[in-house]
């Protein structure tokens, strides 16, 4: 029991991570311990009554919602409190870190602005070697291979690293940092975030260091700074980055930016301050197409040891398509049920458990769906499928699609001829007629509408 409440809290540690600051992670949900599991109640062990309190208050939501996603609605904690010596020493920061000094900087160390030196929110597993390359990624992670490699050398002054929530742009950056520190090229790195960077200038204001403030960043050999757009409308922390910027930028140090977006798109930022954003090398990560979202899941599961099949990998890339966390989060879940319930994680489990996931597709199967599996499975652009094209392979691949659609979807013969370059309904028969008739003779024919139908329904489920 104690080990599946273990098991279930450290999957439930994955989601709350990325919900919440590193520090407050670190200090309210670090110090929690699982301790057993009835039914659906996980009882977990808090360090005091202030602890729970503030737990309740701030970071309850957080915390129900990581353990349902796993367990379901009904899902709870109970709450033991066990005093330990090890908290008594903890010191609870202020929500705003008080300390700002340039000890927290060690050379060959990463640090945020630790509040105390054992937490630091750089996660070591983002390395380039866990970061699966595809099409989407490429140029971002090459760009920063070259960054890592010579920091300050390359003309990537600034690297600006954007794109859309969860598809790796934190993972990225940090692996540019564990690389140089690793390697001994870089010594002095520091990774913030924008939202962090304000807190401590803020901070910094009122207790009247400021000056301490400025030398803690510019006095890096590496900065990377998360989540730029946070800057935006918050005009003296943007006088404060500038400087900073410019200082590093003068003395030959390297600068990596994140962002959600193209910086020239980030409103309520300075001119000057865009326009240096903009000085060095912008790279972009789009969202992973299906062959990368299959690499990324097989990497997770090598990293967690787990063996998958391929099925199950394929259910989860073809329906998981909107980020990586979001892939990563579905295989999590599937991987905490398989072991609380000491069940082999096949196709079936795997439906079942992630039916919120992919049911989203169930009604809304398309035309263009179909399409796309069709042009893909024969390696052929989807356009062609609509176009007038009588080549061979086309023509087939585009009467299967046409029956595929009859199969799939409820539309009309008139509809479906209209998705295929507006062809007319008889053309739409004769297609389907075309393909049941031959499919009788044709092995490889049959077969390939098998393994169509599979990706079909896995899309669809
Ligand atoms: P972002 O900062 O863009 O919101 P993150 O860097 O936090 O995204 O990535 C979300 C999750 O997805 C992380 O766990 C990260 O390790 C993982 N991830 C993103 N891209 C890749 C990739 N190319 N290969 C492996 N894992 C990735
Ligand atoms: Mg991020």
């Amino acid at each position: 029991m104690e080990n599946a409440a273990r098991e279930i809290w450290n999957n439930c540690l994955m989601t709350i991570q990325n919900n919440i600051s590193e520090q407050s992670f670190h200090t309210w949900i670090k110090p929690i311990k699982a301790l057993k599991i009835h039914g659906s109640v996980l009882t977990i062990q808090v360090p005091s009554e202030f602890f729970k309190k503030w737990l309740q208050d701030n970071y309850y939501a957080i915390l129900l919602a990581a353990l349902r996603a796993i367990l379901g609605n009904e899902a709870s904690y109970q709450f033991e409190i066990v005093a330990s010596e090890e908290f008594d020493r903890l010191e609870i920061p202020e929500q705003l870190p008080t300390k700002i000094s340039s000890k927290t900087i060690k050379p060959n160390y990463i640090v945020e602005d630790a509040i105390d030196d054992d937490t630091h929110p750089i996660n070591d597993r983002y390395t380039f070697e866990n970061y699966v390359e595809g099409s989407s990624n490429q140029f971002a992670k090459a760009a920063a291979i070259a960054v890592a490699e010579s920091p300050g050398k390359t003309s990537f002054n600034p690297l600006v690293i954007y794109g859309g929530v969860g598809l790796g742009k934190t993972h990225l950056i940090q692996a540019i940092g564990n690389f140089s520190v690793e390697k001994g090229i870089a010594k002095n790195v520091m990774y913030v975030s924008s939202e962090r960077f304000t807190m401590n200038f803020i901070n910094s204001i009122q207790r009247n260091k400021t000056t301490e403030f400025s030398e803690l960043y510019r006095n890096v050999d590496l900065l990377l700074v998360d989540d730029i757009q946070f800057f935006s409308n918050k005009e003296r922390t943007q006088e404060e980055f500038f400087h900073t910027f410019n200082t590093l930028h003068q003395n030959g140090k390297q600068i990596v930016l994140s962002s959600d977006r193209p910086p020239k798109d980030i409103t309520g930022i300075e001119e000057r301050l865009l326009s240096r954003f903009q000085w060095g090398l912008v790279a972009d990560i789009q969202p992973p197409d299906l062959e990368t979202r299959i690499a990324i899941l097989q990497k997770k599961a090598e990293l967690s040891e787990v063996e998958l099949d391929k099925d199950v990998v394929q259910l989860i890339a073809y329906n998981v398509t909107s980020n990586i966390r979001e892939l990563e989060g579905a295989l999590v879940k599937l991987l905490a049920h398989a072991s609380l319930r000491s069940r082999d994680i096949n196709l079936l489990l795997a439906k079942e458990v992630l039916k919120d996931v992919i049911s989203q597709k169930q009604r809304n199967i398309t035309i263009d769906d179909i399409l796309k599996i069709v042009a893909n499975y024969y390696h052929i652009p989807e356009d062609f499928l609509k176009a007038k094209t009588r080549k061979k392979e086309v023509a087939l691949a585009r009467q299967i699609a046409m029956y595929m659609s009859k199969q799939h979807t409820k539309h009309s013969l008139k509809t479906i001829g209209l998705h295929f370059g507006g062809r007319d309904h008889s053309t739409v028969i004769h297609a389907i007629n075309s393909i049941e008739e031959n499919m009788k003779q044709d092995k490889v024919l049959s077969n390939d509408l098998g393994e169509i139908n599979k990706k079909i329904n896995l899309s669809s489920i």
